[in-house]
């Protein structure tokens, strides 16, 4: 889940605000559900999914199944995402390039090369234009609600505030 607001964001054993993780799953320094297991996260996030964003169940069940196994929850390791387009850095193939040839830990191939923007023009609303009729056509959903979604995953991206 994208984290925009303090409110959004779990708490520590100590009170403070977690950075990893949403106020839904964690609180004071545990899971909300410890024992949930990854088919019954993507289930209850399925269905969340399904009814926000008017997505057919057995997609939305596809779609959240693929998001969660990236998750540290679930991989055991923290795995950054394009800080553009949120794209899981998995391995070294998926991450773009600085401009002294190294791997950047920052953001994705499509996004980043030679330590610029491969599309230095974009901007968050022709981002939205251009993923949402993407996004829509594999998950079978309305336009205007995969636009919406477009929406509230980028607004957690540092490119785009
Ligand atoms: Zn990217």
């Amino acid at each position: 889940m994208p984290m925009i607001r303090d409110g959004d964001r779990g708490t520590e054993a100590d009170g403070s605000i977690s950075g990893i993780y949403c106020t839904h799953c964690y609180q004071m320094g545990q899971f909300t559900q410890p024992n949930a297991s990854i088919e019954e996260m993507t289930d209850v996030c399925a269905g969340i999914m399904s009814e926000m964003f008017s997505i057919p169940k057995e997609n939305a069940r596809s779609f959240v199944g693929q998001h969660l196994r990236v998750l540290k929850r679930w991989s055991g390791r923290m795995i950054p995402s394009c800080k553009s387009c949120g794209m899981p850095l998995v391995s070294e193939q998926d991450a773009g390039t600085e401009s002294d040839g190294s791997v950047s830990r920052e953001y994705c191939t499509h996004c980043y090369q030679n330590g610029a923007y491969t599309e230095p023009d974009l901007t968050r609303e022709t981002m939205i234009e251009k993923y949402a009729p993407v996004l829509a056509q594999s998950l079978g959903m309305p336009l205007d609600k995969a636009r919406k979604m477009v929406t509230a995953f980028t607004s957690a991206l540092p490119r785009w505030n």
